[in-house]
């Protein structure tokens, strides 16, 4: 059966809905809820609609990047000219997600609060140094994407707690990065390994977001010590390789993934490194 879905049209209600009604969850973009809904595996008593709060699906211009409103679709976090110009790697990397169907629908908030160790978004958020901010009748907490993804499933949002925004940090002048997804059943499938590699202008730290290749989306930073790009391709294959703990499905073995992860690190590294030439 469906639980009641409640529409509130502000963020106090909404909030004061989160706080009083029994087992609520938040609906964004309902992409995954309409799945669980659809295999009856929904365990909410109540849903709380954020799609009529106003302010919550816009996209501002900061002096440090962007803070995204929950409610930002997927689609739009791929084609804003602001998004592309601040942040080209979200750009990028938002507009692998599955299909235009999805993207057209399921939203920034939804997608983190989702907790999927595949999510491709997280893996450009991590290298970033994104932020969520949460809300809830106690006040605005902000939590680094880092900490975020706590378990496999589990987040940092509390009960009672819904994401308002993401603030996302533009990348320093100079600085050149890439997404790399490896999908083994089919285009816009969920990947088998991602993973998002940003260079510094001086060529002095590698960072890395993994995405499918442990339960949760992994963040891994590499010190490098001027050598050229196969000495940064050693130095992040080994920085990655302990932090690889795949889940083996329909995807792959966890062997496969652990050396698809490899070699998508690998590619990550020489793209980003060449763009940067
Ligand atoms: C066919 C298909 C293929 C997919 N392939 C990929 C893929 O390749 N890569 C990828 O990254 N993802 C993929 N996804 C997952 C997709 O990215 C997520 O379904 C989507 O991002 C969830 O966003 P939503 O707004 O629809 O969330 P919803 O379904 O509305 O909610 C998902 C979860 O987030 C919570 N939530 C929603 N909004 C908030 C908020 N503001 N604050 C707190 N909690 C909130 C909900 O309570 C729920 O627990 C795929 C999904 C489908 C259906």
């Amino acid at each position: 059966m469906k639980p009641p879905l409640h529409q509130p049209t502000s963020l106090a209600e909404a909030c004061e809905l989160l706080d009083t009604l029994e087992e609520t969850m938040v609906y964004g973009g309902g992409t995954a809820i309409q799945i669980l809904i659809k295999q009856g595996v929904l365990f909410a008593g109540n849903l709380v609609d954020l799609s009529r709060v106003p302010g919550l699906a816009e996209i501002e211009e900061t002096a440090e990047g962007l803070r995204v409103g929950p409610m930002t679709t997927l689609r739009r976090m791929e084609t804003s000219e602001v998004v592309r110009r601040r942040v080209p790697l979200a750009a990028q990397t938002y507009g692998h997600v599955a299909n235009p169907r999805v993207r057209n629908t399921a939203s920034v908030g939804g997608n983190i609060a989702h907790g999927d160790y595949r999510l491709d978004p997280p893996t450009a958020l991590l290298v970033l140094g994104a932020r969520v901010e949460l809300t809830s009748v106690r006040g605005t907490r902000t939590v680094p994407i880092r900490d975020f993804f706590v378990d496999f499933q589990v987040t940092a949002v509390e009960p009672g707690e819904l994401i308002t925004a993401l603030h996302i940090p533009a990348a320093p002048a100079g600085n050149s990065s890439t997404f790399v997804k490896m999908s083994s059943l089919g285009e816009n499938d969920w990947p088998a390994a991602s993973v998002a590699a940003q260079v510094d202008a001086e060529r002095r730290t590698l960072r890395l977001g993994l995405g499918a290749l442990a339960h949760v989306p992994r963040y891994v930073e590499v010190p490098l010590d001027g050598g050229g790009v196969d000495a940064a391709v050693a130095a992040a294959t080994a920085a990655v390789e302990p932090e690889l703990d795949p889940i083996p499905d329909v995807r792959g073995s966890a062997d496969y993934k652990r050396k698809l992860g490899l070699v998508a690190t690998e590619d990550a590294v020489r793209r980003a490194w060449e763009e940067a030439r």
